[in-house]
């Protein structure tokens, strides 16, 4: 036990894309509504003061998290996360338009719970429009305009991408979105901690949050719904009026209270995380360029912290099991890394088979120090070398010429 402690401790974490690590003023403010002598009481029971204290409690950490993307606090509903969040808004959306239509506009780079969301909607009859990224790696405003009808009845995009930190012009899609009148759903889970979100700025109607991807806990999210009258959505969890009867369950106050005070600090701090984390990834850029045939995958502008790279010749998985126990990295996304399938991101992006197999991405954050920037680099780079001195391929490249390799995205 004691020796799998160490072990852990010593491992660099640069996986903070697939989840961060909880701040410790967040565990500090968590453990005040849980135990016998904190204030555990359902924020439900408000005939006795216990209940009322869990309640405002509730209530603070709301307007903590409407704060951080500038909506008002009767707009953000809690969840168990963005999963559930996205679930909510898209099939929500889909049962309340049901007689408008049945068409869904989003992208082939979504987050899984996108996806998967579209597909169960698929097959219960509705028609997707998954859109592609242009050539520089970006989904535009124009191309969601194009695959407009008037039968569409919802549009889903996420803003920061989870695989390779691209970021997505939310604000002039929101524009032609709203234009039509279309509702607008923006996965925001990897945004808040990176850039200043503002929901009217993304003209968006729904605004999908996680707990966990912000320096909060897991099992908590947060659906930034428009407008306390938006026509609206229906439940997709039934058993109580929780949550303007949207959301049924007993509130989990001690999530929800570390989700607003993640929330808080990010509104005081986002701005020095996110100068912090720019200084990081250059470290590990400019310690990583000295390795050839090393590209940066995804294309447009990249928000701090998230660092697609692929290695020519360099299968993932035999990278990262070769620096295991002292790197911690990602070879897709977390929800996809159980199979050995390609990262759907990347073939989105025009990556082939070979090349997002080759593929890892780095994530780094609030607690990566520069010491550890520079050990990890230098042990991906000892890695890469040792793999390639094994590899037949390897050697078929580097005696076949050294033509320069641009980095840029795609083939
Ligand atoms: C992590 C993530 C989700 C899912 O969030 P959970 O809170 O883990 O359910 C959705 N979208 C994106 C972009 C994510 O990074």
């Amino acid at each position: 036990m004691f020796h799998r402690l160490v072990w852990m401790a010593d491992t660099i974490y640069l996986d903070y894309a697939a989840t961060t690590p909880v701040d410790p003023a967040v565990v500090e403010a968590m453990v005040r509504y849980m135990g016998p002598d904190g204030v555990f009481a359902n924020p439900s029971s408000t005939t006795h003061p216990p209940g009322q204290k869990a309640g405002a409690a509730v209530e603070d950490a709301r307007q903590q998290v409407a704060a951080l993307i500038k909506a008002s606090p009767d707009e953000v509903l809690w969840t168990s996360g963005a999963t559930e969040s996205i679930n909510l808004a898209i099939k929500g959306v889909a049962d309340a338009r049901v007689g408008q239509g049945r068409h869904i506009v989003t992208t082939c780079l979504e987050h899984s719970a996108v996806l998967d969301t579209c597909r169960y909607l698929a097959r219960e009859g509705y028609e997707i429009t998954l859109l592609r990224p242009d050539s520089e790696g970006l989904v535009r405003a124009r191309s969601v305009k194009e695959a407009l009808r008037a039968d569409t009845i919802l549009v889903s995009v996420m803003q920061v991408n989870n695989e390779t930190g691209t970021i997505t012009d939310v604000e002039a899609i929101g524009d032609i979105v709203g234009e039509r009148g279309i509702p607008f759903h923006v996965d925001a889970a990897q945004s808040v901690a990176r850039l200043p979100v503002d929901v009217s700025k993304a003209n968006a109607d729904f605004m999908s949050l996680s707990g966990h991807k912000m320096y909060g806990p897991k099992g908590v999210g947060a659906l930034y719904i428009r407008g306390r009258s938006h026509p609206g959505i229906g439940p997709q969890i039934h058993g109580g009026d929780q949550e303007m009867g949207l959301r049924a369950g007993t509130l989990p106050t001690h999530q929800i209270v570390g989700m607003g005070k993640a929330a808080a600090l990010l509104t005081e701090r986002r701005n020095a995380d996110v100068q912090r984390a720019l200084e990081l990834e250059e470290l590990l850029l400019q310690r990583l360029a000295g390795v050839s045939r090393m590209r940066i995958n995804g294309g447009g502008p990249r928000a701090a912290g998230i660092v697609n790279v692929r290695f020519e010749c360099v299968d993932n998985e035999s990278l990262m099991m070769a620096v295991r126990d002292e790197v911690a990295m990602s070879s897709g996304s977390a929800c996809t890394s159980t199979h050995i399938e390609p990262s759907h991101v990347l073939l989105g992006l025009g990556l082939s088979v070979d090349e997002a197999n080759t593929s890892v991405r780095l994530s780094l954050g609030r607690f990566t120090s520069s010491a550890e920037v520079e050990q990890a680099a230098c042990l991906i780079e000892g890695a890469v070398d040792e793999l390639r001195s094994l590899s037949v391929e390897w050697e078929c490249v580097r005696v076949g010429g050294n033509d320069p390799v641009e980095g840029t995205i795609g083939g």
